[in-house]
């Protein structure tokens, strides 16, 4: 019985769908292009379609993780049972209108309601290598979301080596800049593929960074991860994994669902007042912090 997985972007969500792709095999996972070599190493992943290219084949079975009108759309035409993922849109906008109401479930937990399975624990994803070194990732899709440069350099320069500080093809010039900052054992990875990146996952020891794709990618590695959070939070449904989040309580969070290009306040002062003396103290004596 093959199930055709719909969920298109981004990368954070597709990830985080390993954690129910797996009872779900085979899957027939429909992606966007660019997520299409992650997609293909969750488990029970059979074969990736992308988005636009391929035609679906016939399967008994969709789960539409989505959710969307495009999920919907998606969804449609296969002749077979159909389920749709909750979003939680209303509920994450009045968090941060209005500053009220509950968290949302987790994603994973809303995953695992539309496809009728348990949650499976990470790592979802099986990567090769010495878990040697620690991961810095200093990018993020919206400004808001970036913890400062500076705040990076001091941290790497803080820990012991070896360092890889991670990117996409945006983030090069930061990359470089922070692994430059920190100086000799500190190494910059930004490609426009994965195939750097999941090896270098292999080396990962400990992973820090915002709330990002990349973060729960290395989580779904089977990495310990440290989240920084800014302008979202650790409670508002993305955050589902083992390690720990630093982010200070402040009446302005969350100011966005997904991060935002600059800081309502002016002072982006949720990133910049998380000193890496905070994170530094979050990580000793954390025994998953290696
Ligand atoms: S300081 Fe407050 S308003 Fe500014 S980005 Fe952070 S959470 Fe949003």
């Amino acid at each position: 019985m093959s199930t055709l997985v719909i969920r298109c972007s981004s990368l954070g969500d597709v990830v985080l769908a390993g954690a129910v792709t797996g009872a779900l095999a085979p899957v027939l996972f429909l992606t966007k292009a660019a997520w299409a070599p992650v997609a293909a190493r969750l488990p029970g992943v059979e074969r990736v379609l992308v988005l636009g290219r391929d035609a679906v084949p016939p399967v008994d079975r969709v789960v539409d993780l989505q959710g969307d009108l495009r999920g919907r759309w998606l969804s449609l035409g296969h002749g077979a049972s159909v389920s749709h993922v909750q979003r939680a849109d209303l509920r994450r906008r009045l968090r941060v209108w209005f500053k009220v109401g509950a968290p949302p479930a987790k994603v994973v937990a809303r995953y695992a309601q539309a496809a009728g399975v348990p949650v499976a624990p990470a790592p979802w994803i099986h990567v090769e290598g010495p878990r040697d070194a620690t991961l810095l990732l200093p990018g993020a899709a919206w400004a808001t979301k970036r913890w400062p440069a500076a705040s990076f350099i001091a941290l790497g320069r803080a820990l012991p080596g070896p360092i890889l500080v991670l990117g996409g093809p945006e983030d090069e010039v930061l990359v470089g800049q922070i692994a430059e900052g920190i100086g000799p054992g500190a190494e910059a990875i930004a490609e426009a593929g994965f195939d750097a990146t999941l090896a270098a996952l292999g080396r990962g020891r400990l992973a820090i960074g915002g709330d990002t794709g990349l973060l729960h990618l290395c989580a779904a590695a089977g990495i310990p991860v440290l989240g920084l959070f800014g302008p979202t939070t650790s409670a508002d449904g993305f955050w589902c994994h083992a390690g720990a989040v630093v982010e200070l309580d402040l009446p302005c969070r969350p100011c966005s669902r997904h991060g935002s290009p600059r800081c309502p306040m002016g002072d982006h002062h949720c990133m910049e007042a998380l000193t890496p003396a905070l994170v530094l103290d979050r990580l000793r004596g954390a025994p998953w912090a290696g």
